[in-house]
């Protein structure tokens, strides 16, 4: 039939009961440790100033920071609340504390500008926004009719430290129920085409994924474990792992609120961690540096790679120089709330670096003919399609896009061109999509585009990714000068540089006749990619 399943099937101890009304925090909650243990066993340390925060602590912080956003500051079900922040020690707290009321978490990365933040406040309709103080600035022009920060500071605003503390004696969470297809997070992706876009997750998605989680821990890693957590919360990847997942284990997760190479190394060797999240620019980083940085690294056990593509150099380089450490691809996207493919053993993932494993339970896919749309057998390339309870509900307010992204039998087409062995293993070969990643952020390329075209002097655009060892990809922008301008290479990159978060900035500038298009009107983008590799060739 062409449809590949799951080989793996669910213990009964991973069958989360499947009540209509069952809320993900409820879930999450439902599984930390109890009494002595719970005050005993450390949730969360900041690897900056060695703060930390019991499971007890945890639990109790969320039913008091879910009373007063309840009780104090009327936030209701279906309420959109903006989290922006780097990682932090209470960030999971938030989040647990806004899912268990049946409000609706949407976050962004920090280093977004104030008008990214201001089209996301509008898009998702946020009612209160948390932030770190040094990006509450990002909200003051929204209009967003509530702010909170965190970390009394000298701003005036109310902090979450101040509700957690003025609730402290809430022993239950208020009495809102959920159901399974309520929305739960709205995460922003630009998916196969376009701009960024809301993607809803529900209650159901994420009970579905964290499903998944307990049965991959559960080959690989246990309560004991130690997971260094500098992977951003506010992604899927980080929110579903340290924000959910991993509390539901009962680990220590040691907190970083960004990535920082040496700063990594060093928390590795104090904390003992065993256990390292990352994406391919950190494994790469370890490989070239970690030697000469002279810290003890002998307490990692595993490491695990997604959100972009990890070489077979780099992985064998890697397990050449670490070879007591378990090195494990997955790949998903925030579409499919997470992991949708995990590589579990160590033996298969030595014999198939390249794969990023075989499906997770409770996924189908289909690798689907890119020109007849047709299934394809073993071996062979064409696009990704996925189908689990896990994919997303819907990109908000966006059905023409819903559509054209999810089919209606629940298909998810991943925009990824892959194939699956006669093993079941996965291999994503190259990115169909639009999408370009840079250290494992999104960049979309229709959002610069425009952003070009708003120059007077820029008459076409076209921005396309190029190959990057450091990071992945680098956005390269073609751009057709209006007649007679001198416009330079330089003002192209920093006249996109001074309106868009850093990560997303052009970084490669080449002017040319013409945009080739489709008759369509469609950018070719594969023709840019090939002149591209051309020009680079050329140099
Ligand atoms: P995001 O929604 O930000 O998680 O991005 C999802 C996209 O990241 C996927 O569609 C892929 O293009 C890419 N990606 C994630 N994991 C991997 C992987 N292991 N190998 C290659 N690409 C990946």
């Amino acid at each position: 039939t062409g449809i590949y399943r799951s080989l793996v099937r669910l213990g009964t101890k991973h069958e989360i009961p499947t009540k209509p009304d069952l809320n993900v925090a409820h879930l999450v909650l439902s599984q930390f440790p109890q009494g002595d243990l719970a005050e005993a066993r450390i949730a969360f340390v900041d690897a900056a100033t060695d703060k930390s925060l019991s499971y007890g602590e945890v639990r109790r912080s969320v039913y008091s920071l879910a009373s007063a956003l309840f009780h104090g500051l009327g936030v209701r079900k279906g309420d959109v609340l903006f989290l922006l922040s780097p990682n932090s020690i209470l960030f999971p707290t938030i989040c647990l504390a806004v899912l268990s009321i049946g409000a609706v978490l949407t976050t962004a990365n920090p280093l977004n500008t104030e008008s990214e933040i201001a089209k996301q406040v509008r898009d998702s309709g946020a009612k209160l926004a948390i932030s770190a103080p040094e990006e509450l600035h990002k909200f003051v022009s929204t209009g967003v009719p509530i702010m909170l920060t965190y970390c009394p500071s000298n701003s005036g605003m109310l902090s979450v430290e101040e509700l957690i503390e003025g609730c402290s004696c809430s022993l239950e969470l208020p009495q809102v129920t959920v159901v399974q297809s309520d929305p739960a997070a709205i995460l922003y992706s630009s998916g196969t085409t376009g701009v960024s876009k809301g993607v809803v997750l529900t209650h159901q998605n994420l009970i579905s994924t964290l499903k998944l989680l307990f049965w991959s821990v559960d080959v690989s890693a246990s309560s004991d474990d130690v997971f260094l957590a500098f992977i951003p919360m506010f992604h899927v990847y980080g929110l579903v792992f340290f924000g959910l997942g991993m509390l539901c284990v009962g680990v220590k997760i040691i907190v970083m609120q960004k990535f920082d190479f040496q700063a990594m190394l060093l928390a590795i060797q104090k904390h003992k961690v065993n256990n390292l999240p990352a994406v391919p620019p950190v494994i790469l980083a370890l490989v070239k540096y970690a030697s000469k940085a002279g810290c003890d690294l002998s307490s990692l056990q595993r490491t695990g790679t997604g959100a972009a593509p990890l070489s077979k150099e780099v992985s064998r380089e890697f397990r050449k120089m670490f070879p007591w450490v378990e090195l494990r691809q997955g790949y998903g996207l925030t579409e499919s709330s997470a992991a949708a493919t995990f590589l579990v053993s160590e033996r298969d993932a030595k014999a198939r670096p390249d794969s990023c494993g075989q499906l997770l339970p409770t996924f189908c896919a289909k690798v689907v003919d890119i020109d007849t749309g047709k299934p394809l057998p073993p071996q062979k390339k064409g696009e990704l399609w996925l189908k689990s309870t896990t994919i997303m509900k819907e990109y908000l307010g966006n059905s023409e896009a819903t559509t054209l992204t999810v089919d209606s039998d629940g298909w998810l087409k991943t925009g990824d061109l892959s194939y699956i062995d006669e093993s079941g293993f996965v291999y994503i070969v190259e990115r169909i999509k639009e999408l370009i990643k840079h250290n494992g952020y999104q960049v979309a390329p229709a959002e610069l585009e425009s952003l070009l075209l708003s120059h007077p002097l820029i008459v076409d655009a076209a921005v396309i990714p190029v190959e990057d060892e450091a990071t992945g990809q680098i956005p390269m922008a073609y751009v057709v000068r209006a007649a007679g301008s001198e416009l330079s290479e330089d003002q192209v990159i920093q006249f996109v540089a001074g309106q868009v978060a850093p990560y997303k900035k052009v970084r490669r500038v080449s002017f040319i006749e013409t945009i080739p298009r489709s008759a369509a009107g469609k950018i070719l983008r594969k023709d840019l990619v090939s002149l591209s590799r051309q020009q680079l060739v050329s140099k």
